[in-house]
């Protein structure tokens, strides 16, 4: 990951920094990377909490293609009970950016694998632990608006 090196303001998947906020209730710290923003501005962002999710909550992957598609109304999230949830992860998604435009970040760490956050991998939507290349919803409307997107 790069070093921070200016006044830059960096959004961060609010799991990985142990914030209790998965759809299992856990969270999955990551102190490498809170060693490494030691001194930078982080903005933690759950874009599934801010889209009106709660946790717990069942897990939802990506139906068969990936967040930019889900973002131009092509494919849906659902849950494992086959809710369809996609307004959620939209929402969230343009919360999260609204989130970055406010503050002026240019660069997000996000969740590897996740419908929302993922970034150049996704679950399958098989619920069978398959990955299939393409980003989360939030990381798809992110890179739209020309904000660089690390994946942990
Ligand atoms: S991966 Fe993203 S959406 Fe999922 S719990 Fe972490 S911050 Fe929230």
């Amino acid at each position: 990951m790069e070093q921070n090196t200016n006044e830059e303001v960096v959004l961060v998947s609010a799991c990985l920094l142990g914030q209790p906020v998965r759809y299992n209730g856990g969270g999955c710290a990551d102190p490498a990377l809170v060693l490494a923003l030691a001194e930078t501005e982080v903005i933690p962002v759950c874009p599934e909490h801010l889209g009106g999710l709660l946790t717990p909550r069942l897990p939802a992957e990506l139906q068969g293609s990936d967040g930019a598609a889900v973002l131009n109304g092509c494919a849906r999230v659902c849950d494992l009970s086959g809710a369809d949830v996609s307004a959620a992860y939209v929402a969230g998604a343009h919360a999260v950016l609204a989130l970055a435009q406010q503050h002026g970040a240019t660069r997000a760490v996000l969740k590897q694998n996740s419908p929302s956050c993922g970034c150049g991998q996704v679950y399958d939507g098989g619920f069978h632990n398959r990955m299939v290349a393409g980003d989360g919803v939030t990381t798809a409307l992110l890179r739209r608006h020309g904000i660089k997107v690390e994946s942990r």
